[in-house]
């Protein structure tokens, strides 16, 4: 079907009714005459206008064409022309354009009057009227000049379309098709004024005057950002990205616009332009972007995930295996391939080393077929002891393997993880233990067999423990008894001595007097030996008592110094005594405690040629303890024989040729005494510096 060529715009005049009365000649249908005219006028003078002429066969008639009124309005129209008497119906027999007022018609279609225009031959009746909404009294020229020149015309054609079927007229059917399109489409001239524009694209680039200025505000934006994209374009069909916002809810829209220009070879060039919204696929693709993003972040994730469970495999000691739920092995850490993976390099015990290995696997499939057999499908773990080989030295390699079953979220077997665990530790362990078991018990016969004899021995000890006490108590019976016997016919021999010596048996020769002194200083010595074992013996059989009384110390240390004054005096040392102001009295046994101080005066004396002795006194309040001390400036005693000297019979110099003399037995006696009183008896003394011998003894004593 051939297409008129575009309508000129309205202000072309004088051309204008030229080009449309061509146009009105290439016109192949009534309905394209009609559509002609009806645009050309309404566009001229921005008035609504309507062609209504026959239907088809009897049909009433039809609105041809019409610009500017509703469907309604031309039904109004339509209805009004058929209608006989009606003030349109008139216009059928009656020529001449004629002005109308708005009520003239029902519904006031033309709200500000009009000019009902018959056309068709003259002479003829009328075969179309021409509706144009021009307020009276004149009519406009345009519309005389069309009544004139495209009345006879639409006749034509009407009679022509009357005598063959009437087609579609195809304008309209394109706009419709136009319209119909879900993309915007728009036709625009070269600069970007709009031509015409669908549905689609009038939403986003039209506005009427009574829009928002929102939208008025938007779709100017749309204008001005279609255009600028528009002059982009070339003069071939082009493509590109057009941003543009939604009027109605302020969105922003991303459009592909592709434009196509159409040259007519007899008309003004005019571009056709299609908006394909990108927004969705936009955002689409921004999805997409994002969801491959993260898809990739996953598997980096996963990447390091399973690293990191390779590095913690690889850390672990222990042989660690995973296979798939067909038992293939999947992934294992360096001990478990050491045990189960073929050497990476074949050297000369690659044969046995390859043997060992697929015994070790071997031996690993026929521990899994265990779990993975239908008989254990409800088990989760199976443990087992294996005897692999070590690969490289063939050295047996105990194992205990332990595999559990890994399930995914449905309960189904995606793998198994079998960790090995070295036993020869374990085993050496327990081999040890009962070596140690073995040896304990052997010992413990040991032991068993030497307290038996150890509680022998120790019967036979306190055997003779008990028989040395009775030979100690039988000594010192004899002891006693001996000393007795002998005191008694010594003191005899000292009085007949004496007797002699004092001139009872008449005057005696020098070397009579000389033997006989020698005799009772012999004596002497004897008595007080006998004397001192007497004591000893006593003390040790339990015969010398404890005879407690209160006393005071200033009086028997008067005493003392009394009965040793001949010998002080011999001495010619100097001594002295201090004693603790405020003594207290003491409980105790005066008798020993006089003895022990006689002794241990009697010892500084003998053993000091010059300087002094210091007898001093002392109470230790804290201690409740008497403290009496003999210190003298004489010949000292070495640290070696200062435990010796308290035993018995021990002197420093116990030679025959020694130059003091003595038995041996005084400190001795001491030491026993000083026992006996609860106390003891002390020496600080170093070699040619003297000595200090401390009698220490409670100030209140306790029957024992
Ligand atoms: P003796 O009868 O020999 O004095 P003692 O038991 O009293 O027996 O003394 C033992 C020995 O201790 C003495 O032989 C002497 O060697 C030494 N001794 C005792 N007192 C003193 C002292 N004050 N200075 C040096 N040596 C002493």
């Amino acid at each position: 079907m051939a297409s008129p060529a575009p309508l000129p715009p309205a202000e072309a005049d004088p051309g204008a009714r030229l080009v449309l009365a061509e146009h009105l000649l290439a016109c192949e249908s009534a309905v394209a005459c009609a559509r002609a005219v009806v645009e050309w006028l309404a566009r001229r003078h921005g008035a609504p206008a309507a062609c209504l002429g026959p239907g088809d066969g009897a049909a009433a008639s039809v609105c041809l064409a019409s610009e500017g009124l509703t469907v309604a309005q031309q039904a109004s129209l339509t209805r009004a022309w058929d209608a006989p008497g009606s003030p349109l119906a008139a216009f059928r027999t009656r020529p001449g354009a004629r002005g109308l007022a708005a009520d003239a018609l029902e519904g006031a279609v033309m709200p500000g009057g009009f000019f009902a225009v018959p056309l068709g031959r003259s002479g003829a009746p009328a075969a179309a009227l021409l509706v144009v909404g021009l307020p009276g009294p004149t009519v406009p020229e345009d519309v005389a000049w069309v009544a004139s020149s495209a009345g006879p015309l639409l006749a034509r054609q009407l009679a022509s379309d009357a005598r063959g079927p009437r087609r579609p007229e195809p304008d309209r059917l394109l706009r419709r098709v136009i319209n119909a399109v879900s993309d915007p489409v728009l036709l625009t001239d070269t600069e970007g004024t709009l031509l015409f524009a669908n549905g689609r694209a009038e939403g986003l680039l039209v506005a009427g005057p009574d829009a928002s200025p929102g939208r008025m505000r938007a779709v100017e934006l749309n204008q001005r950002l279609f255009r600028e994209t528009l002059a982009q374009g070339g003069t071939a069909v082009h493509r590109r990205e057009v941003p543009l916002v939604d009027p109605l809810e302020g969105m922003d829209l991303l459009f592909e616009l592709v434009t196509t220009p159409v040259l007519a070879p007899d008309g003004p060039s005019v571009v056709v332009s299609v908006l394909r919204n990108l927004t969705d696929l936009g955002r689409a693709t921004q999805a997409l972007g994002e969801s491959y993003r993260q898809l990739r972040a996953t598997e980096r994730e996963a990447r390091s995930e399973r690293h990191r469970l390779d590095r913690v495999l690889d850390s672990v000691a222990d042989p660690i295996i995973l296979t798939d739920p067909a038992g293939g092995m999947v992934m294992m850490n360096d001990p478990a391939e050491r045990l189960f993976a073929l050497p990476r390099e074949e050297g000369p015990s690659g044969e046995a080393h390859l043997r060992r290995v697929r015994a070790n696997d071997a031996l690993f499939a026929s521990f899994l077929a265990n779990l993975l057999g239908p008989v254990n499908a409800g088990v989760s773990r199976w443990k087992s002891q294996l005897t692999l080989d070590d690969p490289s030295t063939g050295a047996p390699v105990p194992m205990e393997a332990m595999a559990n079953k890994v399930l995914g979220d449905g309960g189904e077997l995606t793998g198994i993880v079998t960790v090995f665990h070295d036993r020869t530790e374990v085993l050496e362990r327990a081999r040890l233990l009962e070596r140690v078991k073995e040896v304990s018990s052997e010992l413990e016969a040991r032991v068993q067999s030497a307290t038996a004899e150890l509680a022998e021995q120790n019967e036979l000890l306190r055997r003779q423990a008990i028989q040395l006490e009775q030979a100690s108590a039988a000594k010192s019976q004899f002891l006693a008894n001996m000393s007795h016997e002998f005191r008694t016919p010594l003191n005899a021999i000292l009085g007949y001595t004496n007797m002699l010596l004092q001139g009872v048996s008449g005057e005696m020769t020098p070397p009579q007097r000389r033997n006989l002194t020698r005799i009772d200083s012999n004596g002497r010595h004897l008595l007080e030996v006998i004397n001192e074992i007497l004591d000893i013996t006593r003390i040790e059989a339990g015969r010398m008592p404890l005879h407690l009384s209160d006393f005071g110390i200033p009086e028997l240390l008067q005493e003392v110094m009394a009965e040793m004054d001949p010998i002080i005096a011999r001495s010619k040392l100097t001594v002295e005594t201090q004693l603790d102001e405020g003594l207290p009295g003491v409980w105790s046994d005066r008798q020993k405690v006089k003895q022990i101080v006689l002794n241990l005066l009697s010892n500084a004396l003998k053993f000091t040629h010059e300087g002094g002795v210091h007898v001093a006194v002392e109470y230790q309040n804290a201690t409740g303890t008497v403290a009496i001390s003999v210190k003298d400036t004489g010949i000292g005693i070495d640290v070696s024989n200062q435990e010796k000297i308290f035993e018995d019979f021990q002197q420093v110099d116990s030679s025959p040729t020694r130059a003091y003399g003595g038995t041996g037995l005084g400190l001795s006696i001491c030491r026993r005494l000083a026992a006996m009183l609860g106390g003891r008896v002390s020496l600080l003394s170093a070699p040619g510096q003297g000595s200090t011998f401390t009698l220490h003894f409670p100030r209140r004593a306790r029957r024992t």
